[in-house]
């Protein structure tokens, strides 16, 4: 079997509201990371429109998963450990008041940039159930299991990631099994590394045929693990 996660980061309106309507054209649940204040002030996307709370709770009401990716857009690995932890708990203070059905024991916190440190990737899974960061070659890891903590992942940028991304399930297929956890963005032409609506839907309708591939968002991957 082959897990495929688009973990969608940045929390872009409009962005997010097409991925989930392309999604639900196939059945599947998309997989989104939102900063649980919104900003961004300090990337070159910070003016780029994000969702709210509203409609974070109307997609997770459709099915879609939502999860944290900071309280700002903070790269940790430039941070002290205190200064770290506390914006991860202040992240999950905010997700646990206005998402409905958050769950902080079953969520994947998604580090910006990926960056981590080792005190956090200690820390955080005595919060959450496991944190998405740090790279791996093509993304690739293996199929999640009870133990699994760390969810490794890649992605491609600032242009258009669909290249990379294609030859990211190249590689994933070529195994006898696996998970990749791709790193993706905004569609079109928002935010960092975007790849197309149009693309979008034809890389959907070309997996959900296959029987030996499954398009999951990562939380459900691992919650589902039973070994
Ligand atoms: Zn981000």
């Amino acid at each position: 079997m082959h897990l495929i996660t688009l973990s969608f980061d940045d929390g872009f309106r409009r962005s997010c509201i097409e991925v989930a309507r392309i999604y639900e054209q196939f059945g599947l649940k998309a997989c989104f990371n939102v900063m649980a204040t919104g900003v961004m002030a300090s990337d070159k996307y910070g003016d780029v429109a994000k969702g709210d709370f509203a409609l974070w709770n109307e997609l997770a009401a459709r099915g879609h998963e939502i999860m944290p990716h900071g309280y700002r857009h903070a790269d940790k690995s430039a941070l002290s450990f205190a200064e770290g932890r506390d914006l991860i708990l202040r992240c999950l203070d905010v997700f646990d008041e206005k998402l409905a059905s958050f769950e902080r024991k079953d969520a994947v916190f998604n580090f910006p940039y990926n960056r981590t440190t080792p005190d956090l990737e200690q820390w955080l899974p005595t919060v959450v159930r496991a944190f998405r960061g740090g790279f791996a070659e093509a993304g690739l890891n293996p199929l999640p299991s009870l133990q699994m903590k760390a969810i490794r992942t890649t992605g491609f940028g600032p242009e258009n990631c669909e290249a990379h991304l294609d030859d990211c399930i190249e590689k994933l297929m070529a195994r006898p099994d696996g998970w990749l956890l791709y790193n993706t963005h905004g569609l079109d032409e928002e935010g960092w590394g975007p790849i197309g609506a149009k693309y979008l839907a034809r890389l959907l309708e070309k997996l959900v045929k296959r029987d030996d591939v499954r398009l999951i968002p990562a939380a459900v991957a691992l919650n589902a693990a039973n070994h």
